[in-house]
């Protein structure tokens, strides 16, 4: 039986004042043992809601992580620096990086490899454009992203990640994927997992889905057989709608 993961990225969201309080609200009210909680707040943000949430299960997230050690590299952040602050957790390849930032499946690679060797848990993200999605490419684009996520990747190393599948056409538009349609993708994934690993990697591993989700639409996602959490943005600025989430 896999256990629930709910992540929520803050994304370019709060100073310092207004991450600590969120955080503490989400610590008052999080009793839900039975799902994993990770937190993503900016980087600026990190060692502030370490402070309000080390000693409890809630787990601190980066957003992103630079696969070098250190050095010449300006404003990049490495993974020894997001251990250092008390992470347990990054996000890579979100869409948004991957967009804007000109993340490529081939920077996803390093960073899962950095992160791993950090002991971080990547939380690794995949999915299609609505281009991709009407011309019917869903499924190749997937494969291409977690073939290249993935690669040189031993089994052990794979059994530690996260995949959240986020659709980018989903992604802070309000649409929303209907369960049918995250199903099918994320049966999809696990199903590639199981032919390049094995069958008890492909059901072991955990994956989220990303992209409108809110608790209003949340129980009926997560109650697809494959769906094993959420990575959440908007709704996860406040501590009332991401616990909703986190309990359903
Ligand atoms: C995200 O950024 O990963 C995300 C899913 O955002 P939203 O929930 O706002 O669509």
């Amino acid at each position: 039986m896999r256990k629930r993961i709910v992540a929520g990225n803050w994304k370019m969201n709060t100073n310092i004042e207004q991450a600590v309080r969120l955080a503490q609200d989400i610590k008052a009210q999080y009793d839900n043992l039975a799902v994993d909680v990770v937190l993503c707040p900016p980087f600026t943000n990190l060692y502030a809601v370490h402070r309000v949430i080390q000693g409890t299960p809630i787990w601190l997230g980066a957003q992103d992580l630079y696969w070098e050690e250190n050095g010449a590299y300006t404003g990049q952040v490495s993974a020894g620096m997001l251990t250092a602050v008390g992470c347990q957790s990054v996000i890579i390849g979100h869409s948004e990086r991957r967009q804007f930032f000109g993340e490529t499946d081939v920077s996803v690679n390093k960073k899962i490899k950095k992160a791993l060797e950090y002991k971080l848990t990547p939380i690794v993200c995949v999915g299609e454009t609505l281009e991709e999605r009407e011309a019917a490419e869903t499924e190749t684009v997937v494969e291409k992203q977690m073939k290249g996520a993935l690669s040189g990747l031993s089994a052990a190393d794979a059994a530690k990640l996260v995949i959240a599948y986020e659709p980018v056409w989903a992604i802070g538009t309000g649409k929303v994927a209907t369960p049918e349609q995250a199903q099918v993708v994320h049966r999809f994934i696990r199903t590639f997992l199981a032919e390049l690993y094995s069958r008890e990697l492909a059901d072991a591993i955990r994956i989220q889905y990303g992209g409108s989700m809110k608790p209003e639409n949340a129980a009926e996602l997560l109650a697809q057989p494959d769906i094993d959490g959420g990575l959440i943005g908007g709704a996860s600025l406040k501590a009332d709608s991401f616990l909703r989430i986190v309990n359903a």
